[in-house]
């Protein structure tokens, strides 16, 4: 049976990872490793906590000590790293926590695997989970490739291309076997409501308004989840070692007509007359070193892996609605406590 650790597993894009893994390979064991931060959350994985190829190690990658003893314990096959502070706008209040988890976590990590692999390095695999913003900002026109130069702009971007670096430095190195997959915006069931699209479900929901940046003109591309948890089983499994593929939705939406668009799927959902939700938008500061574009060039995993997105935009946006509106006690118990203070001092 082949041992996997799948590390952030709890969070939003992981525990969407670790459900497909545990589902599709009951022939391998998949060893979720968590510390449980504000974003981690072990509702997301109620559904399948109790499959027999499954287990949870509540552990936080930042402790050296704490992640060589797992990997002196266990011998893994593959590592899935999505474990990362997240959020851009908590990277600009607190840098340090981002090198701390991002930077330092991985590279414990990284040393652990390589210590454990040195000899016997075929079949293994250390698949880091990445981001686009590494790629900094695009203008009108143009696509991230996997050859753009890196160009981060946050606090939370920077760890994330420094990360980058560490693994794919590890493997020109020490030989050491790894791929890295640089994804868009996701959106999707069990996304904390920090993040733009929860965020504007939860307020549309209670009537708050709904904090947009700037002038709202900032483009992102963003893709559903579940088709971001498809596309790491592929490259898992199929990915050449030592290369960079990016994930993207072909999907590019400008912040305002996206709110504009979830606010009409609302209003239909909640039976309000149209138009109701976006009267509750709300232009904010801009967030500073806002990126003005992102956009994906997919089509290197398109081509070699076959890989492409399974639902639209609009489709994927319907099922996140109704999940939130189906999900109100995961909603409920995210918002109270710590989430309330941190909304009071982000927007209001
Ligand atoms: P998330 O914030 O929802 O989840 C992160 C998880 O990591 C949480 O469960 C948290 O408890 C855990 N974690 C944080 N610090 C830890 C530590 N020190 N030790 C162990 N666990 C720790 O994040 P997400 O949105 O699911 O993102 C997952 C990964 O995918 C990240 O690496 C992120 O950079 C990357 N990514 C995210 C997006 C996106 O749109 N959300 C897009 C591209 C790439």
């Amino acid at each position: 049976m082949k041992k996997i650790l799948i590390t952030g597993g709890a969070g939003f894009i992981g525990s969407h990872v670790v459900r497909l893994f545990v589902i599709k390979y009951p022939e391998y064991h998949i060893y979720n490793l968590d510390a449980l931060t504000y974003a981690g959350n072990l509702e997301n994985l109620v559904d399948i906590e109790k499959e027999p190829n499954y287990t949870f190690v509540k552990g936080d990658i930042t402790d050296e000590a704490f992640i060589a003893d797992l990997f002196d314990k266990q011998e893994f096959d593959g590592v899935i790293h999505l474990a990362a502070e997240s959020h851009v706008d908590r990277s600009i209040e607190d840098p340090l926590a981002f090198v701390r988890t991002n930077v330092f976590g991985t590279v414990h990590l990284l040393n652990a695997a390589k210590k454990q692999w040195l000899n016997k390095p075929e079949g293994k695999r250390f698949y880091h989970i990445s981001t686009d913003e590494v790629y900094g900002s695009l203008g009108a026109e143009g696509l991230f490739t996997e050859t753009t130069g890196y160009d981060p702009n946050s606090p939370y971007s920077a760890s994330k291309a420094s990360s980058d670096h560490f693994v794919r430095a590890y493997g020109e190195t020490y030989d050491f076997p790894f791929v890295i997959t640089n994804c868009s915006n996701n959106y999707g069931p069990n996304h904390f409501p920090e993040k733009l699209i929860p965020l504007f479900i939860n307020n549309i929901i209670n009537n708050k308004p709904l904090p947009v940046y700037g002038d709202g003109n900032y483009t992102r591309d963003w893709l559903f989840v579940v088709d971001h948890a498809s596309a790491i089983d592929l490259v898992f499994h199929r990915g050449k070692n030592h290369e960079t593929y990016n994930i993207g939705g072909f999907n590019e939406w400008k912040n305002i007509d996206l709110v504009r668009l979830l606010c009409s799927i609302m209003d239909g959902k909640l039976g309000r007359p149209a138009g109701k939700s976006a009267e509750l938008i709300t232009y904010v500061k801009d967030r500073p070193g806002h990126d003005l574009r992102y956009a994906i060039d997919a089509s290197k995993i398109n081509k070699e892996l076959g890989w492409k997105p399974s639902v639209t935009f609009e489709q994927g946006l319907e099922i996140t609605v109704s999940w939130y509106l189906d999900n109100s006690d995961w909603l409920q118990h995210v918002t109270s406590g710590a989430y309330a203070s941190y909304y009071e001092k982000q927007y209001l």
